[in-house]
């Protein structure tokens, strides 16, 4: 439910109706636009229609927001989130920021060494799993939390922030005390359960999409972290799989301005992943920039012929270089900066 106030409306006017709300037991989002203020409602629906808010002074509508997605819609918040991280790092703002750094923390020093080259590069967060979901139970299954403290020593070091992948309820609270944002990752995107364990962390957390899940499916998960008052929510495509096998996934670009369209949280596109090959990384991270993603996350390898898992996608150091040169103008050229 959202309540529309007028154009009118006055400061006092708009806190009376949030007290109001509070009252009701309900929680009160404001969102104030360049026209209007609209207050949305968290909470049961049932409670917000026993009070005429239609009535009060300086309320112009009521409104039930239709879609299944409730919190996550622009309809409840018009305005995109800008996600503040620590040291002005800023997910959903003018600037695009770039999540770079191994599939897997294989050891301290690759990380210290690819950490160097993507902080040189220009990406903002080091990347990099130390719990892997993978395919396979005889493949490298992670570092665990001798991964997450090479992360956060290192990231540390260079002034990058960490994020990483969760992938049970049972490590939330652990993964949180190394990590800047937590990783849901696809094949976990519908873990009910630990949608609502990170929903309860308030940790920002990177959401990303299933392998074979609707843009409706991930907005209904992202609700999960939003309806447990967890705001701090980045939305990742990474490819879906569809009946192509040329590429590892296919990349859906429409998803970037539908997912503009009908939410305010942030979208980060990962071609990595979503192609599978490093060849197809570059030119797919541009048309994802150019389409208006607030971000990528990229997996770079200083020799991914030798990387535990997914070296064929990873770009060594000087690609990476390269292709955070060619993003610049075209983020420039869309009204953003890198
Ligand atoms: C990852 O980013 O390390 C990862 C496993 O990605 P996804 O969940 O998208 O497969
Ligand atoms: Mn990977």
């Amino acid at each position: 439910m959202i309540i529309v106030m007028k154009t009118s409306a006055t400061p006092d006017e708009i806190h009376h109706i949030c007290e109001k709300v509070k009252e009701l037991g309900l929680t009160p989002h404001v969102s104030r636009g360049v026209e209007r203020t609209i207050i949305g409602v968290i909470g049961e629906e049932e409670k917000v229609r026993v009070q005429p808010f239609e009535t009060y002074p300086g309320v112009d509508s009521v409104v039930p927001i239709l879609r299944p997605y409730k919190l996550a819609s622009r309809d409840f918040k018009p305005e995109a989130t800008e996600l503040e991280m620590k040291d002005g790092v800023v997910v959903g703002g003018k600037k695009v920021v770039v999540m770079a750094g191994p599939c897997s923390v294989e050891n301290r020093d690759m990380l210290f060494e690819v950490a160097k080259e993507v902080r040189s590069g220009g990406a903002t967060f080091l990347r990099g799993g130390a719990f892997k979901p993978r395919t396979s139970p005889y493949s490298f299954q992670g570092l665990g939390e001798e991964g997450l403290k090479y992360l956060r020593e290192v990231a540390d070091q260079f002034g990058l922030l960490v994020v990483t992948e969760v992938m049970d309820t049972r490590t939330v609270e652990l993964v949180s005390r190394y990590a800047d944002m937590l990783q849901i990752g696809a094949r976990n995107m519908q873990n009910f359960d630990l949608l609502k364990e990170a929903g309860i962390s308030k940790k920002p957390v990177l959401l990303k999409r299933g392998l074979s899940a609707t843009i409706s499916e991930l907005l209904l998960s992202a609700e999960y972290l939003l309806s447990k008052g967890n705001f701090k929510v980045v939305l990742c495509e990474r490819g879906i799989r569809t009946f192509e096998t040329a590429t590892r996934n296919t990349v859906d670009i429409n998803a970037i301005p539908v997912l503009k369209h009908e939410t305010h949280l942030p979208v980060i596109v990962d071609p990595s992943h979503g192609t599978g090959k490093w060849e197809y990384v570059a030119p797919i991270a541009r048309a994802a920039i150019a389409a208006g993603a607030d971000g990528l996350m990229i997996e770079v390898h200083h020799k991914p012929e030798e990387a535990l898992s997914d070296g064929a996608q990873s770009l060594l150091p000087k690609k990476f270089r390269q292709l955070m040169n060619e993003i610049r103008p075209i983020a420039q050229a869309v009204g953003r900066e890198l």
